[in-house]
Formats: C-alpha cells, structure tokens, sequence
C-alpha cells in the first residue's frame, strides 16, 4: 500500500512580504511525497496537518490563532522562539528552538506557492561568531559561521531567476567563504546579500569576488558605536570598483548609543559615499527622537535635502 496522501496546509505568520524559506521546503516535501498543499485559507475545510512558520517576533509580527480544522498543527520558526524578559528585551528560548527534519531541511525550495517573487533565496551558512546581544543568530545557530549547503541546492538555471537573495546571516565570516562566494559568482545571477556582510571579516579576495559579481547593492552593519569602522569602510570604499553604487549601512539606533554616537556614524558613513539606514532596536518603544531620526534619514528625498539632523527637529521647537 502507498502512503496516505495528506491534505497540508500552510500559514506564513508573517504575511507573504518576503518568501518563506522553511515553508517552500515544507511544500516541495509534501509535494514530493504525493500531498495536496495549499496555503491554509477558511476553517470550513479539513486538513490533515497545518504547518505556522513565523520568522519575525511578537513585537513585528503578531502571532495568528491556530487553524480549528487540523488534526495536527506544527509551528516553527524563529518568531516562535523569541519571547519578552522583565527587562523589556527580547530573548531568544533555546528550548523552543526546533530545527525542520533532515529530510526537509535538504529539499529544493519550492518557489511556485510565491509566484509573486521571481528571485531565489539562499541559506549556505549558518551562526555569526560576533554574538551582539540584540541578535538572536548566534543563539540559534551557535558563535561560528559554518557552510550547511551549496548555492545548488537553492538555485539552478532551471528555476529561470535571475537574482539570488542571500540569507547568511554572516556569510563573511565563513570558513569556506572562498568557495560559496565562488558558487556565487559563477551563477552570473544578480547576488543580493540581505543580511549585509561584515566589514571587519572583508578581505582582498572577498572584495575581488565582489567585484566580479552582479551586484546591484550591498548592505553593512555599523551597530555598535564602540567599533571603530571608519578605516574599514574608507578602504572598502576605495577598493570596490562600482563606485555608483548603492552601498548601504544598517545603524542600529535604541541600544546603548547615545544620539551623539548614531550622528557621528551617520555623518561618517555618507561622507565616505556610503547610504546610512537607521534600524531601531525595540522600535514601538523607541523615543519619538529616534523615530524622528530615522525618518530624516532613510527618507533619502528628506536626507537629502536637510543636510543635518539637528535641522530635521521640528517637534522640539
Ligand atoms: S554580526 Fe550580525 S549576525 Fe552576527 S551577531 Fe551581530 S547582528 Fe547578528
């Protein structure tokens, strides 16, 4: 006798803003076992297993109530993982933390249930060694940046994209970085590293793949005022060869810097030629000021035009 042919269905807790990795493998699994899958859509119609997938916390992402109509109902993802301590942070709960089965984990993404995105993601490292203590990375996949899978194992030619989106969390920091960025590149498709990669890790050979690659825009982080990037952003600078480029820097706002510390890297980065973005840490409970500042500078009609955020106050006056 074969096997029972299941009726799956899946929720992305997210909304569909950006595909959902751990749910295209769910689907390309059950799909290669003979089930029906569909995105979960009216309690009137019974499912034999409903799988929950939530990337992002409470805080960004509310969590749905679970489906009446499952017999079974499996959620995952590190939204479900992430809870709020007494001290208003978000902590990450080990004990939560439930990677998807071997035979899951290892299936080609099955990009047809988001028809809307015509570009691939990819995962092939996993960790950061940094442990910066508002990021969940290193808890969940551990203080060193491993290589897990090939780019094949996200994007062939056959897919028909024309754009990788990277998800390594530290990609940069890779042991076997040479070699991924290698696949990158050879794939000649656009590379997207969403994650930003880590100035302080960018070596001449990183540079040089970057420099062979088709790049449209690069992201960094500058999150802790304390680190001292302005040599490492000005060598980078003079370096990357495609010096029109859209190279944006994430700046961590809300966590233990001051407003003189969040100016100075702005300021900083965009005189290097770089596009600052502000990121706020807890932001429905960030001060209005660093609302403010965020507004000012990621609104880049905003930026500019008003050459100083001390001119950009008008609330205070
Ligand atoms: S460098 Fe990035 S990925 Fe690594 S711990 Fe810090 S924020 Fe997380």
């Amino acid at each position: 006798m074969g096997e029972v042919v299941l009726k799956v269905g899946l929720i992305d807790v997210d909304g569909h803003n950006f595909p959902n990795l751990a749910l295209m493998r769910i689907s390309a699994y059950h799909k290669a076992r003979g089930d029906e899958v569909e995105w979960w859509w009216t309690d009137f119609f019974h499912y034999d297993l409903v799988y929950m997938s939530k990337v992002f916390s409470d805080a960004y992402s509310p969590d749905k109530p679970e489906p009446l109509n499952a017999d079974k109902v499996i959620k995952g993802g590190t939204g479900y993982c992430i809870t709020l301590g007494e001290d208003g942070k978000e902590h990450f709960d080990q004990s939560k933390n439930h990677s998807l089965p071997d035979e899951i984990e290892k299936m080609f993404p099955d990009y047809s249930i988001y028809p809307q995105y015509d570009f691939a993601v990819s995962m092939t490292s996993r960790g950061c060694p940094r442990g910066c203590q508002f990021c969940h990375v290193a808890a969940k996949e551990g203080r060193c940046s491993v290589k897990v899978a090939d780019v094949s194992d996200f994007w062939t030619p056959e897919t028909g994209k024309r754009e990788i989106k990277v998800l390594d969390p530290n990609i940069t920091a890779c042991r076997e970085k040479r070699d991924l960025m290698r696949q990158y590149r050879e794939t000649g498709c656009w590379i997207d590293f969403t994650q930003g990669l880590d100035i302080r890790c960018l070596n001449d050979a990183d540079i040089d793949d970057l420099n062979g690659m088709k790049i449209k825009m690069l992201h960094f982080a500058w999150d802790n005022p304390a680190d001292d990037l302005e040599g490492k952003f000005r060598r980078f600078a003079e370096q990357y060869k495609k010096k029109g480029h859209c190279k944006t820097v994430y700046c961590l706002t809300n966590y233990n810097s001051t407003m003189e510390q969040n100016l100075y890297r702005i300021y900083t980065l965009r005189d290097l030629g770089y596009d600052p973005y502000v990121m706020i840490y807890n932001k429905p409970d960030a001060p209005k000021e660093i609302r403010m500042l965020q507004r000012w500078c990621n609104n880049k009609i905003i930026f500019k035009t008003v050459n100083r955020f001390e001119d950009y106050k008008p609330f205070t006056r």
